[in-house]
């Protein structure tokens, strides 16, 4: 089924302008009135349009510091009177939406826990039924592209068309050494099927620390995606949440500004941009390829122990041949050559091979 969604182009929201990145900034949380007007301030000093602040927080144990709650709402209220800046927040339920519209919040973010969560998306769209709010939805914490849409075509379907995405990263047991496994292959194909539909990558939580927020934002421009959210607290040593991965106002600005924006404005470097594009993507699944044959290999290792404790000889052909099989038949669904495969998982096949041997003879053990 072909989807589709009818979306205003993020340069008439009246918010964002280009040269790309469109900057969306501000702490992971509100946590005081002084801290959230300082950090304002420290962002709006250098020309940030839209400050962000979570009120609402999602946090995996109870316990820790769940947001501030309304009581919040009215400094972000202030932040615009003062600053002139727009603001943002994260809603998760009707109620959220409904305090939101009430103190003027000028645009929605949805949580990777919650587009995971039609029953909620679809409260959510119902509450903005007939509203002008603009809304990104940050991809589910699994990455499940469907989902995603999912969550996106209910917001349309309410009638909202200011609508984007934030590419937060994914939730997964392989998502060294990020905080969130990039997966930038989905992000890839979502924008392949909605190119008009404006894209953030939040650099912040999916890296989990600032020692990656470089990277990841290059990596996003790279890609051609349109704008970063990321987290920014005027002394981020004592937030309350998220600590590590935040950027003083300053810090941020210096990030920014170190970013290598290649944009088109010729036919020969419309060429050059388009091409450029398309081998970042080829780097960005060459990655997630180089992880998974770690994660494989990883396996391997723990079956030669496993082999080596039960006394189990390392080659069994019977069962690869089978695997084989298997794999050249998966090959041709995705189009791929027999031939091509089979180099590949031969290769494979023999390094773990290799591995097995290794952990036998009591090399690097699993
Ligand atoms: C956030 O942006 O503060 C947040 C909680 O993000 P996520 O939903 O991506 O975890
Ligand atoms: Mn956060």
């Amino acid at each position: 089924m072909e989807r589709k969604l009818d979306i205003i182009p993020v340069t008439e929201w009246g918010f964002f302008t280009l040269p790309r990145p469109m900057v969306i900034a501000g702490p992971c949380s509100a946590e005081s009135e002084e801290q959230v007007l300082e950090t304002a301030r420290g962002l709006a000093a250098w020309g940030i349009h839209m400050f962000r602040a979570g009120i609402w927080k999602p946090r995996t144990h109870p316990g820790c510091f769940e947001g501030v709650g309304v009581t919040g709402l009215k400094w972000l209220k202030k932040v615009k009177e003062e600053t002139g800046m727009k603001v943002c927040t994260e809603v998760a339920n009707e109620k959220h939406v409904y305090e939101c519209l009430k103190y003027g919040v000028d645009l929605l973010w949805i949580g990777a826990r919650t587009s995971a969560n039609p029953f909620l998306m679809q409260e959510i769209a119902d509450a903005l039924q007939d509203t002008d709010v603009p809304v990104l939805v940050k991809n589910p914490i699994n990455p499940d592209l469907d989902l995603w849409i999912g969550a996106l075509e209910r917001l349309n379907r309410a009638g909202i068309k200011k609508l984007g995405v934030i590419h937060r990263g994914f939730s997964t047991t392989n998502s060294k050494p990020y905080r969130n496994a990039p997966g930038w292959k989905i992000a890839i194909e979502l924008r392949a099927m909605f190119p008009n539909l404006p894209f953030f990558a939040d650099p912040s939580h999916m890296g989990g620390s600032t020692l990656y927020l470089k990277e990841l934002s290059q990596r996003a421009m790279d890609l051609g995606l349109e704008g970063l959210m990321i987290e920014s607290h005027c002394n981020p040593a004592v937030a309350l949440s998220d600590a590590k991965q935040q950027l003083t106002p300053p810090e941020l600005r210096n990030l920014i500004e170190s970013l290598v924006i290649r944009e088109k404005d010729s036919v020969d470097k419309d060429y050059r941009e388009g091409i450029e594009q398309l081998r970042t993507q080829i780097d960005y699944i060459d990655e997630d390829i180089i992880q998974e044959f770690g994660a494989r290999m990883d396996v391997s290792r723990k079956i030669g122990a496993y082999k080596r404790d039960h006394n189990v000889a390392i080659l069994q052909m019977s069962r690869w041949d089978e695997v084989m099989e298997g794999m050249k038949e998966k090959a041709r669904m995705h189009g791929l050559s027999e031939k091509f495969i089979e180099a590949v998982f031969n290769a494979v096949h023999d390094e773990s091979v290799r591995i097995q041997n290794e952990v036998l003879s009591g090399g690097p053990q699993a």
